[in-house]
């Protein structure tokens, strides 16, 4: 397999001095690695640019699941349900990386009425094309009194960043140039695109062109529209909350839904390796930089999920993470706003807003179908992208510094093999195998972004 890591990234970035490309994408989360992948099959001279490591923004702080929308369809999102729950059936089909997990949808005082809950899992069901007339199972005493019961439906998982990561490996298998902590710094649109980029690394400038440029930047999306000289197109950003638990207060296999009896809001108890991650918030903010949650947040996370275990404290979180959206609509309430994604075009450039974990593939397809008419380049297989890297059984940090380019520990140990998150209270074995890798100057401890 071809090598991707710290010297095959040295020796790209070397030789890429006023290159010119067929497509540069900005932002290697799923919507970039997606769009590389797609692109990587095309023939066409693909180069990402990511300004952190891959899946360092929102694509690494998600609910990590695989789902059909449940919540789009109770808000009448037929069609975009409709497509998740196509895509959440693709990636179950087709990856080792995204598994099913059982959902039970708990009916209390704060829940709709179990009859617009079993229509609406009926309705769930029918769209997937396995109509199923969802049962109530009462509550025998496994959850507090005042449940009355729940509905089950199934939905996937899987670790974000593993998903990009597999996306961006893919890409590079293919031929595609994908840089992190590379980050784009200017834009200027002429006959070509001239894209100024700095190796953070080294802190050091270099030059390349591109016959189109596709910003997959995220929440920074509107950011990158400026630095081409062109005006943002008004994203509104709202930025989930996780908390991350010991496995010990819940011990379920099944996911847990639930509304929040603070303000109606839906949530999820998700039982993952070792831990619960419980989210999550959906709160307005104004820059895309803001990556830390807020005291106020983890606590509203806290009572709302105190009502089903009662035992769970401040000092039983053990990790917290934090996303941002950006959303295209209007409306004062985050969680009305639509979730469709949107591509816009505006000179030389594509934007992309929106796109999901989930939808990734249908969004990037999108994407990469019309960057190949523009360029006359052939139209796409009909599965791309598919996800053709695949890790061996026992993943060593020696391979995935081979082929997945970690710089940092952090890498390693939030976004290849995530313990962070699954494993908090475990990862002290592999930050100390990173160290020694560290010593041999395979990977750094870390690297200051901006
Ligand atoms: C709290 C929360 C929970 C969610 N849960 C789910 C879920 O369970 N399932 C689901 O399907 N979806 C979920 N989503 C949605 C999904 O996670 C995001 O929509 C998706 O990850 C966005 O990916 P992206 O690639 O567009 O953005 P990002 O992952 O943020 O990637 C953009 C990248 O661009 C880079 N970048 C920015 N500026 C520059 C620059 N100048 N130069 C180079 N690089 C740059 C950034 O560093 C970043 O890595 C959730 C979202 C949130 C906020």
């Amino acid at each position: 397999m071809r090598e991707f890591n710290i010297n095959t990234r040295k020796l790209e970035i070397g030789n890429i001095g006023n290159k010119l490309f067929d497509v540069i994408i900005v932002g290697g989360g799923i919507t970039g690695a997606g769009t590389a992948n797609a692109l990587s099959t095309t023939g066409l001279k693909v180069l990402l640019l990511e300004k952190g490591d891959f899946a360092s923004g929102t694509s690494s702080a998600s609910s990590k699941l695989i789902h059909g929308g449940l919540r789009y369809l109770q808000q009448g999102r037929i069609f975009l349900t409709k497509d998740l729950i196509r895509e959440r059936e693709y990636l179950l089909r087709n990856t080792s990386i995204v598994k099913k997990i059982g959902f039970r949808i708990l009916i209390d005082g704060y829940s709709p009425s179990g009859l617009s809950i079993k229509f609406g899992l009926f309705l769930y069901s029918m769209l997937s094309g396995k109509p199923r007339i969802p049962r109530f199972t009462v509550n025998n005493g496994e959850l507090v009194p005042e449940v009355k019961g729940y509905y089950s439906f199934y939905d996937a998982m899987t670790d974000d960043s593993t998903l990009v990561i597999h996306n961006i490996a893919s890409a590079t298998m293919r031929g595609v140039v994908c840089l992190n902590y590379c980050r784009v710094t200017g834009i200027q649109e002429d006959d070509a695109v001239r894209v100024e980029f700095l190796d953070v690394t080294t802190n050091r400038k270099a030059y390349v062109s591109g016959k189109l440029i596709i910003n997959c930047a995220g929440p920074w999306a509107d950011n990158v529209q400026l630095l081409a000289g062109k005006a943002s197109n008004g994203a509104k950003l709202s930025g989930g909350t996780h908390i991350v638990v010991d496995k010990s207060l819940y011990e379920g296999e099944d996911a847990i839904a639930f509304f929040s009896h603070l303000d109606g809001r839906q949530m999820f108890i998700i039982p993952r390796e070792k831990v619960n991650i419980i989210g999550t918030t959906d709160i307005l903010t104004t820059s895309p930089d803001n990556n830390v949650p807020t005291g106020e947040e983890i606590e509203y996370l806290i009572k709302s999920a105190q009502r089903l275990i009662p035992q769970l404290k401040q000092s039983s979180v053990l990790a917290s993470f934090y996303g941002t959206r950006p959303l295209l609509g209007h409306g004062k309430d985050p969680g009305k706003v639509t979730r469709n994604f949107r591509i816009l075009e505006n000179g030389k450039m594509l934007s992309v807003y929106g796109v999901k974990l989930t939808d990734f593939r249908k969004a990037s397809r999108k994407v990469a179908q019309r960057i190949s008419k523009k360029l006359g380049a052939p139209a796409l297989a009909k599965e791309i992208p598919t996800i053709d890297y695949t890790r061996p059984e026992n993943l060593t940090v020696e391979y995935i510094l081979n082929f997945e380019c970690p710089l940092t520990v952090e890498d390693i140990i939030r976004r290849r093999i995530p313990v962070e998150i699954y494993d908090p209270l475990g990862k002290e074995k592999l930050v100390h195998e990173c160290e020694e890798f560290v010593k041999e100057g395979k990977l750094v401890k870390s690297i200051m972004t901006v």
